[in-house]
């Protein structure tokens, strides 16, 4: 018998895909790369638009004719910069959002399916970002110099309330979570969720397909409204009973280890930090756009500005806020292997979702650009933990298969979709 090679294990895994379907894999992940400087220049373009054509400007000076209004004008000028921004930003959205992923196969989306969700998002984000703006501007004002750290504590207390609302309020507004149904797939998660100490009514399967053709799962909430989701497209793409406990597993160490709450802390303290250069920057950003009559970054004519500095100084930070959360993302895999034991589900699943992250970018790319750690280097580390723990790994494959073998014996079908009957009743309680 030949020993166990996780080099080798790792290349069988990654040649599993088609040399057709790998260069659409980096064709598509080089696109988004573009697409993330191409937002942050069409953020630059509609800000200096907008700047330059002096609305916000003769608003507010007719505003303040008599005495300075700053609290109105602070809630008013950024509403109306969003508002104009969202509009001239459109023609790129459909690009960058819609007919790109279209023409990579990503969605199945009508344009008029892709365009109501994106005016719910954007509802939903003005409402929120003008709410945030209105508040920052009155934390200039009275903070003064001391702006970026109370502003980064705002940033973690929105940050807080979204992940609270978001599985209750938000993400029903755009999809369909339902109980996974009754079978194997649900058996396994439930004993799952009871090993590890996660509520078992807390794990969804929603209708992502309506949005994207990836292969994925998440974890949203926080606290109480804490959940684990699966997408119908993991089922699409018959996901066996191996797979779903390799990605469920990842999620519920996102889950277990708290990763929400470490991310939120994180993204406190980051937004201190940039926050802190944006006001070093503004100035020069003011002058360099020709911010004529902006008083200052806690002049909210001078909202365009602010935008595009914090946008240039947030892509800057890129490499490192995604350095941060392919830590996290380990952290996860490491969980999954160490609690369930399926190297090879978690592997089968990852290179699923290779089709839209290219599994084997070059170093720098990976630093810069990946917020998970590249599949081949996934696959890699639980083929190392296999190479360990190849008795275990091989009775839990064989375990597994078994379920999935019973379970197909039983009921033919794939369960593709959730009965709509359990949905209904179960859904509110849950949630
Ligand atoms: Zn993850």
């Amino acid at each position: 018998m030949t020993a166990f090679d996780p080099v080798a294990a790792t290349a069988t895994y990654v040649a599993t895909m088609s040399p057709a379907a790998l260069a659409k894999a980096i064709a598509y992940t080089h696109e988004k790369e573009w697409l993330l400087v191409g937002n942050v220049a069409v953020n630059v373009v509609v800000s200096f638009l907008i700047l330059k054509s002096g609305i916000l400007r003769r608003i507010r000076d007719r505003m303040e004719r008599t005495k300075p209004r700053p609290v109105s004008t602070s809630l008013l000028l950024p509403l109306i910069f969003l508002i104009f921004s969202a509009a001239l930003s459109l023609p790129w959205d459909i690009w960058s959002g819609w007919w790109v992923e279209k023409s990579f196969g990503m969605t199945s989306q009508p344009l008029l399916g892709w365009f109501q969700d994106h005016a719910k998002g954007l509802i939903i984000g003005t409402v929120a970002f003008t709410l945030f703006l209105w508040i920052l501007y009155a934390i200039m004002r009275r903070a003064k110099g001391a702006w970026p750290l109370w502003g980064g504590l705002l940033v973690g207390v929105f940050a807080i309330v979204g992940f609270v609302l978001g599985p209750v309020y938000i993400e029903p507004m755009f999809n369909k979570y339902t109980p996974a149904p009754n079978g194997a797939v649900r058996d396994t998660v439930v004993a799952m969720a009871k090993q590890v100490g996660v509520p078992s009514d807390k794990i969804f399967i929603y209708d992502g397909s309506k949005q994207s053709n990836r292969y994925t799962a998440n974890v949203s909430g926080l606290f109480g409204t804490a959940r684990v989701a699966m997408s119908d497209v993991m089922f699409k793409q018959n996901a066996d009973i191996a797979e779903v406990k390799g990605v469920v597993g990842h999620e519920m160490g996102h889950y277990v280890r708290q990763h929400g709450l470490w991310g939120t802390l994180i993204v406190t303290i980051l937004a201190v930090i940039v926050f802190w250069l944006t006001a070093m920057l503004f100035p020069l950003f003011s002058r360099l756009m020709g911010g004529r009559g902006v008083k200052g970054i806690a002049d909210p004519a001078g909202v365009p500005v602010l935008m595009v500095a914090l946008g240039v100084v947030q892509l800057l930070a890129t490499p490192v806020t995604n350095s941060l959360t392919r830590f996290t993302e380990h952290d996860a895999d490491n969980f999954s292997i160490t609690h369930f034991y399926e190297p090879d589900g978690l592997s089968k699943a990852l290179i699923k979702t290779a089709d839209y992250r290219a599994p084997q970018p070059g170093k720098l790319e990976e630093i810069i650009f990946y917020d998970h750690p590249s599949v081949s280097s996934r696959v890699r580390f639980a083929m190392d933990w296999k190479a360990k723990h190849l008795a275990l790994a091989e009775k839990t494959a064989a375990d597994d298969a078994a379920i999935e073998a019973a379970s197909k014996a039983q009921a033919p079908p794939a369960p593709a979709a959730p009965a709509p009957a359990v949905a209904s009743t179960a859904a509110p309680k849950a949630k």
